[in-house]
C-alpha cells in the first residue's frame, strides 16, 4: 500500500519508519523495513501496526540505505511471512511492492518452477525473477530488472536492494504511484510525497516501466529499452 526508500548519510531506519507513519492513514495490515550495512541486510517485518514494527527494530542497527513498506494484502493473508520486504532464495535481493502482478502464476510456472516460495504473495515471484536473471543469466541488475518488467502484467511500484551494491537503490513503477525525492547528499523514494516531505520537497515523477537507479548523489532514469530519460523535478507542497 505504501513504499519508502532512503539512501544517504543519516540513520535510514528512523527516516523510513517516520515515512511509513505518514502513510498510515491510507490503511494497511502489516509493515516492514530492510536496512543494508557492512554486516549485511537486516530485515524487520510484522503484522499489525507500525508501532509494533518499531518495537521489533533493533536500535543498534545503523544503516544509511533502506526500504520500507506498508502492505494491504491482495495475495496471501495478512501475516509476518507475507509482509514485505521479500527476499529471493539466495537472499542477495530484497524487494518491496505495491500493486498486483496479474500473471504471477504464469511466471512461476514458466521461469521459477524449481523455487521453493516462502510466502503466498505475487511479490516474491518478482524478486525471484530478477535474481534468476542476474545469477543464472549473468545480466546486470538494471538489465535483469528491465527484463523482468517486460514479463510482468499488472500494477506495481517496486524498490529493490542488492546486497552486493550498497551504493544504489533500484526502483520502477507501472500504473501505481512512485516518486523519487531529491536531497543534498541523499535521495529518497516514496509512493506519496507526503511520506518524505520531512526530508525534501523536491521530487521527480516516474513514468510507467522506467527503471531508476538511485544513489546518494544521482538519479538515473532509463526507459524499458535502457535509453536514458531526462526529467525536471517539481516542488511538492504540503496541503494546509
Ligand atoms: N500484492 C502485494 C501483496 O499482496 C502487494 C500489496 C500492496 O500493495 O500492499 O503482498
Amino acid at each position: 500500500c505504501g513504499i519508502v526508500g532512503y539512501i544517504g548519510q543519516q540513520d535510514a531506519k528512523e527516516i523510513l519508519l517516520r515515512g511509513l507513519e505518514k502513510l498510515e492513514y491510507r490503511g494497511y495490515d502489516s509493515a516492514g523495513i530492510a536496512l543494508l550495512n557492512e554486516e549485511g541486510l537486516h530485515l524487520f517485518k510484522e503484522k499489525g501496526r507500525i508501532a509494533t514494527l518499531r518495537e521489533q527494530v533493533d536500535e543498534n542497527v545503523k544503516a544509511t540505505v533502506g526500504i520500507g513498506h506498508t502492505r494491504w494484502a491482495t495475495h496471501g493473508e495478512p501475516s509476518r511471512v507475507n509482509a514485505h520486504p521479500h527476499q529471493d532464495s539466495s537472499k542477495r535481493f530484497t524487494l518491496v511492492h505495491n500493486g498486483v502482478i496479474e500473471n504471477y502464476e504464469h511466471i512461476k510456472r514458466e521461469y521459477l518452477s524449481d523455487v521453493d516460495f516462502v510466502s503466498a504473495t505475487d511479490t516474491e515471484v518478482v524478486v525471484e525473477l530478477i535474481a534468476r536473471f542476474v545469477l543464472q543469466e549473468n545480466m546486470t541488475v538494471s538489465e535483469a530488472f528491465r527484463t523482468a518488467l517486460m514479463k510482468l502484467k499488472g500494477s506495481y511500484a517496486l524498490a529493490l536492494i542488492d546486497n552486493e551494491d550498497p551504493e544504489h537503490l533500484y526502483v520502477a513503477k507501472n500504473k501505481s504511484p512512485l516518486l523519487v525525492g531529491l536531497g543534498d547528499g541523499f535521495n529518497v523514494v516514496a509512493s506519496d510525497s507526503m511520506a518524505m516531505l520531512q526530508v525534501t520537497d523536491r521530487f521527480v515523477e516516474l513514468m510507467d516501466e522506467e527503471v531508476v537507479l538511485v544513489s546518494r548523489e544521482s538519479v538515473t532514469i532509463k526507459n524499458i529499452h535502457g535509453e536514458e530519460m531526462e526529467r525536471e523535478p517539481f516542488t511538492a507542497e504540503l496541503d494546509a
